[in-house]
């Protein structure tokens, strides 16, 4: 019988790729074609309704009944005009993907049948969703889960062969009103980032009366071919592989990054962003990665919470495009050992209704003011909170990638460029000036700040969190991570931070300081007190770790330890403070991330001593018999000791690997039984931490050892070089 191994090798080496035709119009004229936008709105829409949806957008006033049905019957015409026959709130439950309950437009109606969908349709649901993670928060008597409309993100219509849906973008809350997704806490942190930022720009232009936070997400992938893929159990049941000896060629060469496109990849890149483009995800840039069959695709930034659901749609849709062109995208964050993992770099900048990004550095001493005071509270908020962001980023999977292969560590850190670096230490070492100039010294002693050249910072590919000429990139997010939830934290953390600094102010100026004598006293001594948070050199180095520890920064390099900070009494009162999760709310968040952290190491554990015992050993352990054979023939044959010695030792080496595998896969088998018992999940996940996930390593070990040695025709599992270089 043929290997699945030898059959998907020959269906991967004879794939053509579909026809994907490039548009034939303009980007411009298809772009946004399935989005309900604010175009479309204008059309379908009472001019007196859109503007009250308007506001409802800008102000968050309330939509009342009537208003919603008018709507919603608008939503309903235009989706039918396009071929939607069905629709659905699409929401963000923490399982991590999105979710969708799809109804009918139609209703059985007297003696025929009319299409319809009222206000009360679009504005909640109750989908049956007690299956969904709660953390605790629901009991199953009282299960009952609300989605309800945000009019914020647009609705838009999916498109698959079999039909179209129009979906509505959603939050979802448990009937006592508590978040049990990751769009409601990031709304509400939005929120209070506009009041705050408002609050602080209010010392420097009383016209600026919204902020918004901005995103841009890089989202790095692997690409497989679908039948290799299939042929990979862990890769099917874990997102990654759980065995595989390097191949000999790997990224050394360093001939894979920006390097030329390979047709099949290409054409499914055009083929997924077209159908983005349709859904008006700006896709912008596409090129490889670093390591062989890794790619990246990045979309123009966004208002955060549209461009975070973009970035959520995106992931589902390039799976779905994935399935046409025979491919399996892999948007786990270290697929391969040994090679570089994915990441989702955050772009986050702040943009007030004026059209100024707050952190890009202005040309005049007062622009450069208000620069400073954002650009410090951001430092001064990651520094005050740096445990709050590790724990918003960490994951299973993000903890093989932290700290390996040319991915940020898990120390947080920040890298601002040796100019603003330096500007920083001028300014606190310097003193102020009392007697204020226009439009100079204010720092005795300081040069205005430059405008920053763009070219002039970054490239600092070590750091968790760079500033990038006018804005910070928070490199340490999982490319499978929904972005809300370090995004939620990060703006929370320098909302509540910009309320500290109005306050601290406020108190200067009360005691009579001048205002911008006060905004620059407040400005120097957050420099000082959050000056450790601040890292120029090598992240990768051992002498970081070294001096992170020196400096008191925490280096948590686990996930069930990271959460922590979670519940912790800093984060329980910056979160309540702010109304973004009541205490109750973390708690399950908590316990959620710990579940999902023990239940991934479980499946995994599973599947290695699944693959190992049914698939590894047999092999081995053919391969040991044929050579056997050999060595009994050759013996047969009269040969000398010398001539049996080579299959002989060929048998005594596999004996050693298959005898080491075995009594490791039995002994983390009896570990997994002991830590299934334990009760509380904090120490659970530290036991599949500590206890069942330390016997991957020595496994995977005498695997690939094995691999290495075995006749490569009855090998059962794809290797790495067939896995990352067939075109
Ligand atoms: P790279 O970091 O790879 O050099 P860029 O810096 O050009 O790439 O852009 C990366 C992402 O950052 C893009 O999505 C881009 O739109 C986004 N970006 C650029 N300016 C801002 C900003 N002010 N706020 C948020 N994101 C931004
Ligand atoms: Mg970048």
């Amino acid at each position: 019988m043929k290997s699945l191994r030898t059959i998907a090798l020959k269906e991967a080496q004879n794939r053509i790729s579909p026809d994907v035709k490039a548009p034939s119009t303009k980007i411009s004229e298809f772009f946004g074609s399935n989005v309900f936008d604010k175009k479309k709105m204008r059309d379908f829409l009472s001019k007196e309704v859109f503007e009250k949806l308007m506001s409802t957008i800008g102000q968050g006033e309330l939509i009342n009944q009537d208003d919603a049905n008018q709507i919603a019957s608008a939503m309903k015409t235009w989706a039918m005009s396009k071929g939607a026959t069905h629709y659905t709130h699409w929401f963000q439950p923490l399982t991590g993907s999105t979710a969708e309950k799809h109804d009918a437009f139609f209703e059985p109606s007297g003696e025929g049948a009319i299409e319809k969908f009222a206000g009360s349709a679009l504005v909640q649901q109750e989908p049956d969703a007690s299956s969904f993670p709660n953390g605790g928060i629901r009991n199953t008597f009282e299960a009952r889960g609300y989605t309800a409309w945000d009019p914020s993100s647009p609705a838009f219509i999916m498109e698959s062969k079999a039909g179209k849906t129009l979906c509505i973008p959603t939050v979802f809350i448990s009937y006592t009103g508590e978040s049990l997704d990751y769009k409601a806490p990031l709304l509400k942190a939005l929120a209070a980032m506009d009041k705050a930022a408002v609050e602080v720009c209010q010392f420097f232009d009383k016209s600026i009366n919204k902020v918004t936070a901005s995103l841009g997400i890089e989202q790095e992938y692997f690409l497989v071919d679908l039948a290799l893929f299939n042929a990979r159990p862990d890769l099917v049941m874990t997102g990654r592989t759980l065995f595989g000896h390097m191949s000999a060629k790997g990224q050394q060469l360093e001939d894979h990054y920006f390097g030329s496109i390979p047709e099949r990849v290409f054409a499914y890149m055009v083929d997924f962003e077209n159908e983005a483009l349709k859904l008006g995800i700006p896709l912008k840039t596409r090129h490889n990665e670093v390591a062989p069959s890794q790619f990246e695709c990045a979309p123009i930034y966004e208002e955060i919470n549209l461009a975070i659901d973009h970035n959520q749609l995106l992931m589902d849709l390039m799976e779905k495009v994935a399935r046409r062109h025979n491919f399996k995208v892999l948007l786990h964050e270290k697929p391969y050992a040994g090679i570089n993992g994915s990441g989702k770099h955050n772009n986050w900048s702040l943009i007030t209704d004026t059209g100024k990004n707050l952190l890009a550095p202005g040309k005049t001493p007062k622009n450069n003011l208000m620069f400073l005071a954002f650009f410090v509270n951001t430092i001064k908020a990651v520094h005050e909170h740096a445990d709050l962001l590790r724990a918003s980023i960490t994951s299973v999977s993000n903890d093989h990638r932290l700290g390996a292969n040319e991915a940020p560590p898990a120390i947080i850190s920040i890298f601002l460029g040796q100019q603003l670096d330096e500007i920083l230490d001028e300014i606190e070492h310097s003193r102020i000036s009392k007697k204020i100039k226009e439009d100079n010294g204010l720092w005795l002693g300081i040069p205005k700040i430059p405008q920053i050249i763009l070219d002039n910072t970054d490239r600092n590919r070590t750091s968790p969190f760079a500033f990038t000429g006018n804005k910070f990139e928070l490199r340490a997010v999982g490319s499978t991570a929904n972005s809300s939830a370090p995004m939620t934290v990060l703006n929370a953390i320098v909302a509540d931070q910009l309320t500290k600094f109005k306050v601290d102010v406020d108190k200067l100026i009360k005691k009579g300081d001048k205002k911008d004598v006060a905004l620059l006293t407040v400005i120097k001594r957050y420099i000082k007190e959050s000056k450790d948070i601040r890292f120029e050199g090598n992240g990768y180095s051992q002498e970081w770790a070294d001096e992170a520890a020196k400096r008191g920064l925490s280096n948590i390099k686990t996930t069930p330890k990271a959460l922590d900070a979670y519940v912790s009494d800093k984060t329980t009162e910056l979160f309540t403070k702010t109304n973004i999760f009541s205490k109750r709310e973390l708690h399950a968040r908590h316990e959620i991330l710990l579940e999902s952290f023990f239940r991934k190491l479980q499946i995994e554990a599973r599947v290695m001593g699944d693959v190992t015992n049914s698939q590894i050993l047999p092999a081995a352990i053919a391969y040991q018999n044929t050579l056997i054979e050999n060595a009994r023939g050759l013996k047969e044959l009269g040969l000398s000791k010398e001539a049996i010695a080579t299959p002989l030792a060929i048998i005594n080496t596999l004996s050693e690997h298959i005898g080491i595998v075995k009594t490791n896969i039995d002994a983390m088998l009896e570990e997994r039984k002991k830590t299934n018992a334990i009760e509380d999940s904090r120490d659970k996940a530290i036991g599949y931490d500590e206890k069942v996930k330390v016997y991957f390593d020595t496994i995977r070990y005498h695997v690939d050892k094995l691999e290495q040695i075995v006749d490569d025709s009855v090998w059962p599992l794809p290797k790495f070089r067939e896995l990352l270089f067939l075109k």
